[in-house]
């Protein structure tokens, strides 16, 4: 089973991605997760993607195919979760190119459906656990005991450079007029669902598990 989970920033894409991960072993594939990596190593393509991150814009998509291809080669034939990509025609079609090579193909798109006033709340308070990546935020989601990971007892929390009201609006009008049409482009493919994204992450996941089936 490959997948793809499409929606705008905040989501809920990579809690999903991760669930599945964890519940079915399928691997993610996080470009954006990708390219933080590539920043915080120092890496060419880091150092030239980091101003675009940081302004909300999206990085090219020779650099984005480049980076999933090589994924792809890794993970041979085990299931996949596309989390954050495609976000452009032309990744789509390069996805679709790279997968008929391999003999593989996407068996659905999930959309997580989230209003755009929800999405700016979300993802302006939420900080991770700089030691284990738990996720946590101001309002919805503190840590039982303040400034300690419920998960693993660290002290350290981290916020995405990305995460302010500034390049959230970049972001959203990034997905909304390069990201949002793919969703037609997986509809005319007879692949695409739909689940509601503003309900809890727990109840989200058992929607996904129903589309995903045993
Ligand atoms: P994400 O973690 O998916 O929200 O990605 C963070 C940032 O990385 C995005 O705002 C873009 O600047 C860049 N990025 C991640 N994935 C892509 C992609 N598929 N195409 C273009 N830019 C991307």
């Amino acid at each position: 089973m490959n997948l793809i989970l499409l929606g705008p920033p905040g989501a809920g894409k990579g809690t999903q991605a991760q669930h599945l991960e964890r519940a079915r072993g399928y691997i993610q594939l996080s470009t954006g997760d990708m390219l933080r990596a590539a920043v915080a190593a120092g890496t060419e393509v880091g150092k030239r993607a980091k101003a675009i991150i940081d302004a909300g814009k999206l990085v090219s998509d020779d650099v984005i195919v480049a980076l999933i291809g090589e994924k792809l080669d890794q993970i041979g034939d085990k299931s996949f979760i596309l989390d954050g990509v495609p976000r452009t025609a032309a990744q789509a079609d390069a996805i679709d190119t790279m997968l008929r090579a391999k003999r593989r193909r996407l068996d659905l798109v999930i959309e997580l459906q989230v209003t755009d006033d929800i999405l700016v709340e979300r993802v302006t308070g939420r900080f991770t656990c700089a030691r284990c990546g738990a996720g946590y935020h101001d309002t919805f989601k503190r840590p039982a005991k303040d400034g300690v990971c419920d998960s693993c007892g660290g002290t350290e929390f981290k916020r995405r450079s990305d995460d302010n009201a500034a390049a959230m609006r970049t972001r959203l009008a990034a997905y909304h007029a390069q990201t949002a049409p793919l969703l037609d482009y997986y509809r005319k493919q007879g692949i695409l669902k739909s689940v509601d994204g503003m309900a809890e992450p727990a109840d989200v996941a058992r929607q996904i598990d129903a589309l995903v089936g045993p």
